[in-house]
């Protein structure tokens, strides 16, 4: 696979409909970004698969759709209010802005790790190194000053009575909050998970390497509430399932890797990311954390609701211990979008670009293709109504058949079936692979059965 620079992805993704700039016609507001036509059915489709691995296949799991804004409280007794910062510097001479931690791991091509610095340490490193900025190459920078990621809002009619309330900066919080409601309306026993896929808002300011970091994204988020003896084997457990999700979306398992945080939050057990190797770099993806009773308690404090579990069977009062799943929908996206796009050049000597996509989660699954438009149209808009019922479908009758292959290539789709002259009088298609450009002729009647094989 050759190795394909940002920009180029960015483009094709704007180009073929996956994503668009934020308020394009505006001029775009930083790291914000649109899902086109084929970003919100590729969105949807990995949605579907992080639902079924975690919520449907697992027993004792349930979903919920919580509330965007919650009470205040919450995000007070989460700690947010209080400390969901990040340490940022501006570069005196240009005016941009970084993560002083960001600064110094790419400075430091990773063997220095901020994560362990406090604030005043990172700050005399940059000025001992003479760290670059690296927009202007100066080094002049302002000292860190944390910046709360909360988006605040007001809730209330006029503005001294109005309440601050923020747009959430993580799903988690709903789902910790409806602990006692899921278990008591669902009967369920402790172990039990909740999921939960939704928006999470975050001011951030530094630049987003596309949509790998924006002020608006989604999250999906599992919640696996359990006894503190079990804790370290669901840990483990669930570090599998992170790998083993992102490889049932078609990543390869060498272009993932583990990183254990090396500082933990004080109540923490353990914390751990994946990682996948983007074009700019490894970065994580998702987030694995044992954080012991902690969430629960805290809640329990500020709420004043007890928040503990009876164990049916043994009596045992307790507040369970939670392993923290935390997926980025968008950073999942991404990380696929990346893994898929190629451009080859075939054995005659043509250049194509194509999407390797896994047939599960590619945006269409088939395009019918009439060969000749004025004669064979009729017949190829029945096939697509037909196969419309079952399958996301796309129909393209412009152009030679070889340009409209080329087309269904570009945006990853598995299957092409060509509706020609011989169909009109047996009912058979030509279906053509993606991958291979192999093509069989089959019956229509079993072109039903054959697509369902290849996306399975
Ligand atoms: P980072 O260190 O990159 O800022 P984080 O450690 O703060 O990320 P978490 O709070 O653990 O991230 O959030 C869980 C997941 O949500 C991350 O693994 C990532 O996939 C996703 N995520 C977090 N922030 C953003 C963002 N600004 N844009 C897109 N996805 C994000």
């Amino acid at each position: 696979m050759a190795n394909i620079e940002m920009d180029k992805i960015v483009a094709h993704c704007k180009n073929v409909g996956f994503i668009f700039p934020g308020s394009d016609i505006y001029g775009g507001l930083a790291n914000t970004w649109d899902y086109g036509p084929l970003g919100v059915e590729l969105k949807n489709n990995i949605k579907k698969v992080w639902w079924q691995k975690f919520v449907q296949e697992r027993e004792n799991s349930y979903g919920v759709d919580c509330a965007i804004l919650m009470n205040p409280r919450v995000w007070e007794a989460s700690g947010h209010v209080a400390s969901f910062s990040d340490p940022l510097m501006d570069c005196k001479e240009c005016k941009a802005r970084f993560r002083a931690d960001n600064l110094i791991s790419n400075y430091s091509k990773g063997e220095v790790n901020p994560d362990l610095m406090t604030k005043e340490e990172m700050s005399s490193y940059v000025q001992e190194h003479h760290v670059p900025c690296p927009v202007c190459g100066k080094s002049n920078f302002t000292p860190i000053r944390q910046f709360n990621l909360l988006f605040k809002t007001q809730r209330g009619v006029t503005s001294d009575n109005a309440l601050d309330i923020y747009l959430r900066p993580e799903t988690a919080q709903g789902e910790y909050v409806n602990f006692l409601n899921v278990q008591r309306s669902m009967r369920a026993k402790v172990p039990f998970g909740i999921g939960q896929i939704g928006k999470a808002f975050r001011n951030e300011i530094t630049p987003g390497n596309f949509t790998f970091r924006q002020i608006e994204f989604e999250q999906m988020e599992y919640q696996f509430f359990c006894h503190a003896g079990d804790d370290e084997k669901y840990y483990e457990e669930f570090k599998n399932a992170s790998k083993e999700f992102f490889i049932s979306l078609g990543i390869p398992a060498e272009k993932l890797k583990f990183h254990d945080h090396d500082k933990l939050a004080f109540y923490a057990k353990a914390a751990c990311d994946v990682y996948y190797q983007f074009p700019f770099g490894w970065d994580e993806v998702n987030g694995i954390h044992n954080r012991t009773n902690y969430d629960l308690t805290k809640h329990q404090e500020y709420s004043g609701k007890n928040m503990e579990y009876l164990d049916p069977v043994t009596n045992e009062k307790f507040i369970p211990n939670v392993i923290e799943n935390s997926y980025g929908l968008d950073r999942a996206i991404l990380a696929v979008i990346c893994n898929a796009y190629d451009v080859e050049t075939l054995p005659d000597g043509e250049v194509r670009e194509i999407m390797h996509l896994s047939p599960k989660i590619a945006p269409f699954k088939v395009a019918i293709l009439p060969l000749i438009k004025r004669d064979l149209s009729e017949k190829a808009h029945e096939l697509f109504r037909e196969l419309a019922k079952e399958f996301r479908v796309t129909y393209d009758e412009t152009g030679t058949i070889g340009k409209r292959y080329r087309r269904q290539d570009q945006i990853g789709t598995p299957l092409c079936v060509t509706v020609d002259f011989d169909t009109l009088e047996d009912n058979t298609v030509t279906v053509r692979d993606r991958d291979t450009m192999e093509q069989v002729r089959m019956p229509i009647s079993e072109l039903k059965s054959y697509i369902e094989k290849i996306i399975k």
